[in-house]
């Protein structure tokens, strides 16, 4: 239940916050215990192109500080899920903030990837939440850890917040994929907006 919980938080996240959520399963990979995967909303190329990296996050274009914190608010709630909702110590707040400036102090971005994790429309690259987390605090908050790490801290937050709100909804699809093991996108949005 602990995997169905975590990728239940992915795509929740996806569909309370305007992404379309795509297939979840809780059948082990290589590298995970489960995917849930979602349809990112495009930002006007204009706005991505307005971006400069070496400016505060602050003053990027609203669209794309948007789908950045949208992106780690969705990459968050698996664990978030887990925290909220199996109310056991999680990995939230300081402990993925290290984490996260862990991986970023030992693998700063280049430009070219930073042009990657600004347009990236996949979702179902072979980073880990971890991994994700630190590449878009890194984008956002490269030449500033504080913030950074601040930033992460008001992103999972926000996460658990909502998760811990709509808790009803979370356990049911977290429910319904522990039984099924693998849902479609369709059948993740159908149990989310039943009442
Ligand atoms: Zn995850």
């Amino acid at each position: 239940m602990r995997v169905a919980l975590h990728e239940a938080g992915h795509s929740f996240a996806a569909w309370r916050f305007g992404q379309i959520p795509g297939p979840v399963t809780v059948v082990p990979g290589p590298r995970w215990a489960g995917t849930a995967h979602h349809e990112r909303q495009p930002v006007p190329v204009a706005d991505l192109d307005a971006v400069d990296v070496s400016m505060p996050y602050l003053a990027w274009p609203a669209a794309v500080r948007h789908d950045v914190d949208v992106q780690a608010l969705i990459t968050a709630a698996g664990y978030a899920a887990e925290e909220a909702l199996r109310r056991t110590p999680g990995r939230c707040g300081d402990p993925l903030a290290a984490r996260a400036a862990e991986l970023a102090a030992a693998r700063p971005l280049t430009a070219a990837e930073e042009r990657l994790v600004l347009a990236d429309r996949e979702d179902t690259t072979d980073a880990t939440d971890d991994e994700r987390l630190a590449s878009l605090m890194l984008l956002a908050h490269g030449h500033d850890p504080v913030t950074g790490s601040a930033w992460l801290h008001y992103i999972t937050a926000t996460a658990k917040a909502c998760i811990a709100r709509d808790a009803p909804r979370v356990l049911r699809l977290a429910g319904v994929l522990a039984n099924r093991g693998t849902l479609s996108g369709r059948a993740v949005i159908e149990i989310l907006e039943e009442t």
